[in-house]
């Protein structure tokens, strides 16, 4: 009997300890990411439309996985609605000059991590500089792409955390919509209460010359993400001001549009959601 009862606690022992090992490796790989990059670039479509559009689903952190696999077929049916050409792919290779310019939009799918090695990321920031459109998408701004020119100059602005206690809340976001904008942005929701993974940025995005689209007002929510006593200096938010959707045009051409809507899948069956990133691509790839 003891004997059993030895080999049971071994059991429960071990499993406790995948479990601890598990957990250590989801948050180390979520904060940092383990890189995996590709040389071979996938082969296009012979025929691209007249508007085209790279929806770029590589995740090398932390995988919103019901989002990314919802948002694929949400954006498939946008692109036959609207006479696009969308290419879907997790493969970094494509990001070469020569592909890349075939492309109107570059969607990051909550794509997170190191994805891309130093020539890819060389030709992308070439291909925006040159004026190219970029769309991402949550977890695109999530900190974890180790990357300043990517972080500060198409994001915008420096992740911080998400919201916690807990960690979907419903809240209430503004549209901020001026008349010099050039987003159109006019028939909009001026009030829109949703739920959602609120993220929380170190910066304002407005300080980078980035316009937000839509604010959330932290009012209505919690935004702190500490969490117990594993996470206990994140119980603050961005204040008054805390954008959620913005947009800016570059130097040189390009577009940036960035939305922190996103978390799961369920975002990608709301209309208002799918609304604002259908004119996201389409004002970026102008
Ligand atoms: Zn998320």
């Amino acid at each position: 009997m003891k004997q059993v009862l030895k080999t049971i606690l071994y059991i429960v022992l071990t499993l406790i300890a995948i479990g601890v090992i598990n957990f250590g490796f989801l948050i180390y790989k979520a904060k940092n990411g383990i890189p995996v990059y590709e040389s071979r670039a996938p082969k296009l479509p012979a025929e691209m439309k007249d508007f085209s559009v790279l929806l770029f689903s590589k995740t090398n952190a932390f995988r919103h996985h019901g989002a990314i696999v919802a948002a694929i077929p949400a954006f498939e049916k946008m692109a036959k609605e609207n006479d696009w050409t969308l290419f879907s792919t997790a493969n970094g290779a494509v990001f070469n000059a020569e592909q890349l310019a075939q492309f109107d939009v570059v969607v990051w799918n909550n794509s997170t991590g190191r994805v891309l090695k130093d020539e890819q990321r060389a030709a992308f920031k070439a291909y925006m500089e040159k004026g190219g459109g970029f769309v991402g998408i949550h977890g695109a701004g999530d900190g974890s792409h180790r990357w300043d020119w990517y972080e500060d100059e198409l994001i915008g602005a420096r992740f911080s955390h998400h919201s916690l206690q807990p960690q979907f809340q419903l809240a209430d976001m503004y549209l901020e919509c001026d008349s010099i904008a050039t987003f159109p942005c006019a028939d909009l929701a001026s009030k829109w209460t949703r739920s959602e993974e609120w993220y929380v940025f170190n910066t304002n995005p407005r300080d980078n010359g980035f316009n937000p689209i839509y604010t959330v007002d932290e009012n209505t929510f919690n935004p702190s993400g500490n969490l117990g006593s594993l996470i206990t200096n994140k119980d603050f938010g961005m204040g008054d001001d805390h954008p959620i959707v913005w947009y800016k045009e570059l130097p040189g051409g390009g577009r940036s549009f960035y939305s922190a809507l996103g978390h799961s899948g369920k975002a990608f069956a709301e209309e208002k959601v799918l609304e604002l990133l259908k004119r996201g691509i389409e004002w970026a790839g102008q």
